[in-house]
């Protein structure tokens, strides 16, 4: 069966195909299926955008979609960037910067105030049209140094209590049996 999954984001379609590997899915990027349209998030919520683009990509192809909308919540500026993680500090700004902004930012605060979670929201839409959805997190804290090669985005900066490790100092096994997405 084809799922069409809802986002250009290379980090999360590769996430994504190693988490449903072996399901006997057929998991086609955007581009794939021959969908080039652009979803505005206009959506004030992690599920309401992901919904937003679970359905104008149903729209266009009547198939199986599934979209995620995800970001990182960092207690100490109030749960920001939140919704705004991709677009934060410049959409064409790269993470190595953003992740120093971060850090820099945070350089006085201590541990305990340092607390973050990364949010995932997964909206489903069958071809018949059946809407399902369900959010993950999983709780860490911001580094005080970036660290690893791994994941994406804002992984080097993301503590990971269990592992005692940063998020990009993980496997990629190791990220998706922990993940916000991997938990879905
Ligand atoms: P979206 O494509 O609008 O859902 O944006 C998601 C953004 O959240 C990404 O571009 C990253 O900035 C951040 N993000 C979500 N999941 C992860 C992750 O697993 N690792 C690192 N950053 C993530």
């Amino acid at each position: 069966m084809k799922i069409i999954v809802a986002t250009t984001n290379q980090g999360k379609i590769r996430e994504v195909r190693q988490i449903m590997d072996g399901l006997g899915y057929e998991i086609l990027t955007m581009k794939e299926a021959g969908v080039e349209i652009e979803v505005d998030e206009t959506g004030t919520t992690f599920l309401e955008n992901a919904f937003l683009k679970a359905e104008a990509i149903h729209k266009l192809t009547g198939e199986l979609v599934l979209a995620d909308d995800s970001g990182l919540e960092i207690d100490y500026f109030d749960k920001a960037p939140g919704v705004y993680s991709s677009r934060y500090l410049g959409v064409d700004t790269p993470y190595e910067e953003k992740n120093r902004i971060i850090l820099e930012k945070l350089k006085d605060v201590e541990d305990e105030k340092r607390s973050a979670r990364y949010v995932c929201a997964i909206a489903g839409i069958l071809p018949d049209g059946t809407k399902l959805h369900s959010i993950e997190t999983v709780e860490g804290f911001i580094a005080h140094e970036a660290k690893g090669n791994g994941g994406f985005g804002y992984d080097p900066i993301f503590f990971v209590p269990f592992y005692q490790k940063t998020m990009a100092e993980l496997l990629p096994e190791e990220k998706n049996a922990i993940s916000h997405r991997g938990k879905h």
